[in-house]
């Protein structure tokens, strides 16, 4: 199932991740889900809540986070497709730690910026069994 998603979203998408590096930015994707796939309609930015100096590599959305990003979503009779981070100087692939944290069904949205400027963006969802991450197509629309 694709991800469909505006240029004019994905680069606000990259700007965030621009903005943070060499931080590893973070934010949920709102949109709806169609028969088709996951139709992205905004992005809502919020803070890496990692803490211990790690927010170059691993991101958290707390509790709270979540509850603050899904009522924003009801707000605007969206929901929570799923969310996006960046891996500052890294490949566009889920680490482990990504792995070990990812909920099933949400899409994650990864951009790998390399020296400021991203690289790759990729869309990855959990396998039914939790095993490993399957990669889902991004669809670009244009507008
Ligand atoms: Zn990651």
């Amino acid at each position: 199932m694709p991800v469909y998603i505006s240029n004019a979203i994905l680069k606000k998408i990259k700007q965030h991740a621009e903005g943070i590096y060499p931080n590893e930015c973070c934010g949920f994707l709102l949109g709806r889900q169609n028969g088709n796939g996951k139709d992205v309609a905004d992005i809502l930015p919020v803070d890496n809540e990692s803490e211990g100096g790690e927010q170059y590599h691993r991101f958290v959305i707390t509790p709270q986070t979540y509850l603050k990003g899904d009522r924003q979503a009801s707000r605007r009779q969206l929901d929570i497709l799923g969310f996006y981070h960046s891996h500052p100087d890294e490949e566009a692939r889920p680490s482990q730690y990504d792995l070990d944290h990812a909920w099933p069904w949400y899409s994650y949205i990864i951009a790998s910026v390399i020296n400021k400027v991203t690289n790759t963006v990729t869309s990855w969802v959990l396998k039914e069994d939790r095993s490993e991450f399957l990669k889902e197509d991004i669809v670009l629309d244009g507008k």
